[in-house]
């Protein structure tokens, strides 16, 4: 008997065992079994041979034409060459040794799979050396008997193979651990199983390796994508229900208070939807269980003032709050705009500070050591009642009175880990977190990624905001549109108007080092991972040109098609003293034009800049280039995007960039940026050492499915929170969470 917990050396042998762990990572049986078919050739459907490119490792199913034998050219003995067809294409197959045995087994007629890497001879496609598995009727005497029970039905699975491996013989290895097999446990509950017409685990496991018909196979994929959804819903439900398990303290909304006051100061009215979101969240605070929501909304939506809100109804309970930025530039102009908002409200103690008023603290990796003791101890004492920073708030010596609220900025850089390591900062209650991001996720990946908090969504733009014009600007068919971008530049900074100018990379010295502004927070940056930008390599593996670098554009501009403005450059490799200094001239207009890095992608917030030329656009992601732009049109001046490339009309580049000139809908954009990029590295960037589970499921096209799921997974969880009752569940999502996390589980 073989469980799904066996390794693979045990159940296969070390021989079989090795590849499949070297090539795919594979260790136990349960890992084999979930390797699924790519595809199923029909037997009888022979493999369409002018899709292969070259390059790409292949398994064909196809029919030999004829073989030969020829002369090698400067080598001793013959070799043979093998015509096979799809019945349209022709594949050449090229073999230097044993050709006479090769020519026994590939005989006229032969149908067989094959599988190599397609290379080119003298401008033919060929495979060299392929490995191959004819199959039974008729294959050569001798193979047939051996294989032919592997091959009993019309559908032959066609396995994510490799070098090292082929397809069939992966086949064979799961046919050696399906025969004994014991698939365990049920994870999905009988009842459920029941009510949607899903078959057992191990019928389907059977049957998406070796399905009887193509109905057979399609059953089996909705059951196995129903465990997918189903166990990580309930793990994220389980989740949910231990935190709205865990004390916290009420912070109910007090009037007279500083949160009123910051009303009434409002130079303009909140939106509805602002208004329904505050509601919400101020609701929210008043429970005596933590509050976990996210706050969607665009660029420009209006995030901020509801987060300031909110702090401010924590300090009016006698609590503190703590806004938690992915960088430095972000930290200080929270800090900047946040005091300027609160006015004397945030002056308590200095002249001119009102009455019952709070202070504003920044805590930076940066800043100077008397600046930081200033700020740690009104962190200490709660003579701060709002502390700002970036991950250096982390750390283990920032000790707060009573930190009551956590606001995350831009979600997408901090990882769940971050989120505990600053709910450790509230002993005895759990703080209330409140996690804001402008990157608009599609409503299942909200319900995957962010399944475990609560959702609020900011749909409309503050009024008299207008719009942004983008354009794609081709630089190497039509080079007279890039001199016009930088003649449109010039034109704004004449009317008073600043802008900004974006480069994928640094430069300088820096070759091989990630540039991104995110790397100062020590942390990946999964919202650059649509693009190249993160990539700040000078020399690239694919031929093409580094992308262009803030330090060469810079003085370039400043020499040529910009002389006379005042410029300057903004990148993450800046000391911080100097990015603020830069910032800060922006920002009160004594630059005209920013040449930065995605250093200003999120947040920044100069209402008086209206254009950005954006580099080599088609280094940056979709979903990138949007929040990117949502820099320019923060005013009530018309924003102008112009995205510079070089990527020739027509091609997959220039499509996307078209699409973004196309929509300012950032939901459509974020669908799109999906579509591109596997599924598993949205998932695994956001759920930062989880193992990506997904392997049938799609975010995109299975949304109904999820939205079953996480409803039966809240139900099961509800009834049963220890899933004592159901075994198979809770050790597929203990094997789902690995021993890390479900330790993690338990302590949240
Ligand atoms: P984001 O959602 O991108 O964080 P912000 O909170 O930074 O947006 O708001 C962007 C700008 O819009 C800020 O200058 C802010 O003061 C302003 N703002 C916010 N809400 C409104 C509103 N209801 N009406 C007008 N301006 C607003
Ligand atoms: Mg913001």
């Amino acid at each position: 008997m073989t469980t799904v917990r066996d390794p693979l050396d045990r159940a296969l042998g070390a021989k079989t065992a090795k590849p499949l762990s070297d090539a795919f990572g594979l260790q136990t049986v349960g890992d084999l079994l979930r390797h699924y078919p790519r595809r199923y050739a029909t037997r009888g459907e022979l493999t369409e041979l002018s899709s292969l490119r070259e390059g790409e490792h292949v398994t064909v199913l196809v029919k030999v034409v004829l073989a030969q034998r020829r002369p090698n050219g400067n080598r001793r003995g013959d070799r043979l060459e093998v015509t096979v067809t799809d019945g349209r294409a022709r594949l050449t197959l090229t073999f230097f040794h044993r050709a006479g045995l090769y020519q026994k087994i590939l005989r006229p007629e032969a149908v067989g799979l094959f599988a190599g890497t397609v290379s080119s001879f003298r401008g033919r496609r060929q495979l060299v050396h392929p490995e191959c598995e004819m199959l039974p009727e008729t294959s050569g005497p001798g193979l047939a008997a051996e294989i032919a029970a592997d091959y009993a039905t019309e559908l032959i699975p066609v396995y994510p193979a490799s070098a090292k491996i082929a397809s069939w013989k992966i086949a064979r290895a799961v046919q050696t651990v399906l025969d004994p097999l014991d698939a365990g446990e049920d994870p999905l509950p009988k009842e459920l199983r029941r009510r949607h017409g899903l078959r057992g685990l191990a019928e389907a496991i059977r049957a998406i390796h070796r399905p009887l018909d193509v109905d057979d196979y399609r059953r089996a994929r909705i059951r196995l994508k129903w465990d997918e959804a189903f166990v990580l819903q309930a793990a994220l439900a389980q989740r949910r229900h231990a935190a709205a398990a865990m004390p916290a303290t009420p912070r109910p909304p007090e009037s007279g208070g500083l949160a009123g006051a910051f009303d009434a100061r409002l130079p303009f009215r909140l939106t509805d939807g602002q208004c329904a979101a505050g509601e919400t969240i101020s609701a929210d605070l008043a429970c005596a269980f933590p509050m976990h929501r996210l706050l969607q909304g665009e660029v420009g939506s209006g995030k901020t003032v509801i987060a300031v809100r909110a702090m401010l109804q924590v300090i009016d309970a006698g609590g503190q709050a703590a806004l938690l930025a992915p960088t430095e530039v972000l930290a200080q102009q929270h800090f900047r705009s946040i005091t300027a908002m609160l006015g004397p409200f945030g002056q308590a103690g200095r002249l001119g500070g009102a009455e019952h008023a709070t202070r504003v603290a920044l805590l930076t990796g940066s800043q100077g050591v008397a600046a930081r003791r200033a700020a740690l101890t009104d962190v200490f004492t709660g003579d701060a009642g709002i502390v700002i920073g970036t991950h250096a708030l982390l750390e283990e010596h920032v000790r707060f009175s009573d930190l009551g609220l956590i606001v995350i900025d831009e979600q997408h850089r901090f990882g769940v880990e971050q989120r505990d390591a600053l709910r450790e900062k509230a002993p005895g209650g759990r703080p209330h977190v409140l996690v804001m991001t402008a990157t608009p996720i599609p409503r299942t990946v909200a319900m995957t990624v962010y399944g475990d908090l609560e959702v609020s969504t900011l749909t409309e733009l503050p009024a008299g905001r207008s719009p942004i014009v983008t354009h794609v600007v081709p630089a190497a068919d039509k080079p007279r549109f890039v001199e016009r971008a930088w003649e449109r530049v010039r034109e704004e900074a004449a009317r008073g108007r600043q802008a900004y100018v974006v480069c994928p990379r640094v430069g300088g010295t820096d070759a091989g080092e990630p540039d991104d502004d995110g790397s100062e927070t020590g942390l990946d940056d999964p919202g650059a991972a649509g693009g190249d930008a993160a990539e700040g390599n000078g020399g690239q593996a694919d031929g093409r040109r580094p992308p262009l670098a803030v330090l060469d554009m810079a003085p370039a501009l400043q020499n040529g098609a910009l002389a006379g403005l005042r410029l300057a450059a903004l990148h993450g490799r800046m000391p911080a003293d100097e990015k603020e200094r830069v910032m800060r001239a922006f920002t009160e207009g004594d630059l005209d034009v920013l040449v930065a890095t995605t250093v200003i992608e999120v947040g920044v917030d100069v209402p008086n800049a209206t254009v950005m030329v954006v580099m080599d656009a088609d280094r940056f992601g979709v979903s990138q280039l949007h929040q990117l732009r949502g820099r320019v049109g923060r005013g009530t001046a018309e924003g102008l995007c112009l995205l510079v490339t070089e990527a020739e009309p027509d091609t997959p580049a220039r499509e996307r960039l078209d699409a973004v000139a196309a929509t300012g809908d950032g939901f459509i954009l974020s669908r799109l940026d999906l579509e591109q990029r596997r599924e598993g590295d949205v998932l695994g960037a956001a759920q930062a050492g989880r193992r990506s589970s997904l392997k049938l499921l799609s975010l995109l096209s299975d949304e109904d499915l999820i939205r079953e799921a996480r409803e039966e997974a809240a139900a099961v969880v509800a009834g049963d929170p220890d899933l004592a009752r159901h075994p198979g569940l809770s050790v597929a999502i203990g094997d789902l969470l690995g021993p890390q996390r479900a330790e993690f589980l338990d302590k949240t």
